[in-house]
Formats: C-alpha cells, sequence, structure tokens
C-alpha cells in the first residue's frame, strides 16, 4: 500500500492533509515534533502519529532526520502545511531525498503512480496543474483537504538533528485582532479605503455578517489601522473562510495567494480591470463608499 506522511504547525492543517491522504488510499502518517502535537492530532484519522522525540527546534533542524525516517518508511509523498517553517521543512527535506517537490499548492490527488497538484497563477488568472513521480513532497495551502476521524496510535522516534539553526529564544506575542484561522466569513480592507474613520463602516458590515476583519499588508504595514496577523497573502496570513469579501483591494498576486481555500470570494472595486475580479466568483464594480452602506442594510435583513 502508498504510504502518506503529513506534517503541519498547526493540528488543523493537519488534519486537512491526513484527510488528503486517507483519500487517496494511502497508509497515512501524522509527524510530530512535541507531545502536545501528537496528542492534538490522535483523533485525526491518521494510520499513526509519529512522534519525534529530542527534535530540535525551529523544525528546519530535523529535515535530515526526517528525510532519513521518511525513506527508511518507503514514503512514497510528504504533504506539509505551506507555513513558513513548513515551507523550508520541505524543501530541505526534498533535497535531502532528492526528489521532486512543488510549493503552496491549492489541490492534491494521489493515486498508486503521480500525485496531481493545481496551483493558481498571475492572480488567480490560470490554474497550473502538475504531476508529480513519486517520491515527491508537496507543501499545501489551507482548505485543500478535508478532515476526516478516527483514533490513531501514537510512536515514538528518535530524529537527527543538525543545529546549526540555533533556536535563541520564544516570545508569546499578544494577539489583538479575530483569530482569521477560525472565522466563515472574513471581510478584507485594502488601500481603498481612505480614512481610518471609514474603518468603521468596514467594522459594521464585519458584524453584521459575523465576519472577522481582514487586511492587505499596506493597511497593516504601513497604516497600522490593523495588527500584522490580520494581514492575508504571500507573507501574511493564509485564510479558507467560506466567504471573502475583498473591499478596495487590487488582488495582487501577493494577496491572493493567501486566500487560495476560500470557498466564495467576492469582490467591490471601482475598477473593472483590478486583477481581485479575475480571482473572484462574485464582484461589484462601485465605489465603496456607497456599496459598503447597501449591503450594511441588505445584511439588517439576514
Ligand atoms: C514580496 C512581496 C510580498 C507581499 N506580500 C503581501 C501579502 O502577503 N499580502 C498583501 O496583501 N500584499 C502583499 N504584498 C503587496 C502586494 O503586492 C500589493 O501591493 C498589495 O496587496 C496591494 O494592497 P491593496 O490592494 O490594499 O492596495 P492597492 O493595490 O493600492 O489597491 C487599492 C484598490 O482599491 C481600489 N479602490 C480605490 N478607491 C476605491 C473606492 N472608493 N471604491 C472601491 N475600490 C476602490 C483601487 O481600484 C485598487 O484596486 C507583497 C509584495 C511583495 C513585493
Amino acid at each position: 500500500m502508498s504510504v502518506a506522511f503529513v506534517y503541519a504547525d498547526k493540528p488543523s492543517a493537519a488534519a486537512e492533509l491526513i484527510g488528503i491522504g486517507k483519500r487517496g488510499g494511502f497508509k497515512t502518517f501524522a509527524l510530530a515534533f512535541s507531545e502536545e502535537q501528537a496528542q492534538a492530532l490522535s483523533d485525526c484519522g491518521a494510520d499513526g502519529i509519529v512522534a519525534a522525540e529530542g527534535a530540535a527546534r525551529p523544525v528546519e533542524c530535523s529535515a535530515q532526520g526526517v528525510a532519513e525516517l521518511l525513506r527508511q518508511r518507503g514514503a512514497d509523498v510528504f504533504l506539509v502545511g505551506a507555513s513558513a517553517q513548513g515551507r523550508s521543512l520541505a524543501a530541505l527535506a526534498a533535497a535531502h531525498l532528492d526528489c521532486a517537490m512543488s510549493s503552496d499548492v491549492a489541490s492534491v490527488e494521489l493515486d498508486g503512480t503521480f500525485a496531481t497538484v493545481t496551483r493558481a497563477m498571475y492572480g488567480g488568472a490560470v490554474v497550473e496543474t502538475a504531476r508529480l513521480p513519486y517520491p515527491a513532497v508537496v507543501t499545501v495551502s489551507a482548505g485543500a483537504g478535508v478532515p476526516v476521524a478516527g483514533c490513531s496510535p501514537v510512536e515514538h522516534v528518535r530524529l537527527e538533528s543538525d543545529d546549526r539553526v540555533r533556536l535563541l529564544d520564544e516570545t508569546p506575542v499578544e494577539k489583538s485582532g479575530a483569530d482569521l484561522h477560525a472565522a466563515k466569513v472574513i471581510v478584507a480592507v485594502g488601500m481603498g479605503v481612505r480614512e481610518q474613520a471609514d474603518m468603521a463602516m468596514i467594522e459594521a458590515l464585519a458584524e453584521r455578517l459575523g465576519a472577522g476583519i481582514g487586511c492587505t499588508r499596506g493597511i497593516a504595514e504601513s497604516r497600522r489601522w490593523l495588527p500584522v496577523e490580520q494581514y492575508v497573502g504571500l507573507s501574511g496570513e493564509d485564510v479558507a473562510p467560506d466567504l471573502y469579501l475583498a473591499i478596495g483591494v487590487s488582488g495582487q498576486v501577493q494577496h491572493v495567494a493567501g486566500v487560495r481555500g476560500a470557498k466564495i470570494i467576492a469582490a467591490v472595486n471601482s475598477d473593472a480591470n483590478a486583477p481581485i475580479f479575475r480571482a473572484a466568483d462574485y464582484g461589484v464594480v462601485g465605489d465603496l463608499y456607497s456599496v459598503v452602506p447597501a449591503l450594511i442594510d441588505a445584511a439588517a435583513g439576514l
């Protein structure tokens, strides 16, 4: 039987990857770098949890040990959640294995011979489909898989660590914004919103829709209207809500990269040629200063 290993920083993302492996008919094992991670994954339907003992942090230090484990266990595919650490763990493991790799895919289908992956390109204007022979390493965006349920035995292994990257400190950050990963609806704000005072209108809409508020990088990093953990995209958060409503967002590829897991994307933009309309399922070409109040009124009836 074909074998898949999965790893993600967050249990919810790992659960999706386990779902991809199981639905492909693979014997699927989840890798955990702490006892806490192992426990969090123990009812996610994997055939086993492999808990690495004594693994150095950050996880990249374990890449060589992970590659060795994958080789020993005859893993056909290693699916990794597309976080910053996941991306470098995956790239290093693929280099050690000297195997095929694809990054940040929106979907993965596994069969007995190939992993077939899709990835949005050019701001969502094109979907690229690629095929990888096994063994393969793939980093996967949020929302690509559907979790399955079931208890899994936990097995402990020792991994060799490369201590050239040294963890110096881990300082918890006080998060002030909404948890975008838990939000079913996200209202995302872009630079089309002119004044900070206008955020009141966005907050009113978000409240009516029971939504979390996300934003583009400029809103968080330049204008500092929202905390940095609220910005979505390549260098921000990867989100997978049921509805992503982008307001005054141009839809540059670096932003859209973080929204691939959304079930529905809707956009309000005054420029009919804005790239966001290529990624959106629904769009309103119009001035957000008239459209948002109309949406707030319309949402009152929901
Ligand atoms: C390496 C790199 C990484 C990056 N990572 C990220 C990332 O993770 N996330 C991210 O968001 N960005 C990222 N960026 C920046 C990204 O390229 C874009 O510059 C950014 O997403 C644009 O933000 P925006 O849509 O808010 O602003 P703009 O591009 O300025 O767009 C504003 C939009 O508002 C519309 N608008 C203006 N007035 C109105 C109105 N009254 N009504 C309706 N619409 C209106 C305009 O037509 C325009 O389309 C990255 C860039 C680089 C180089």
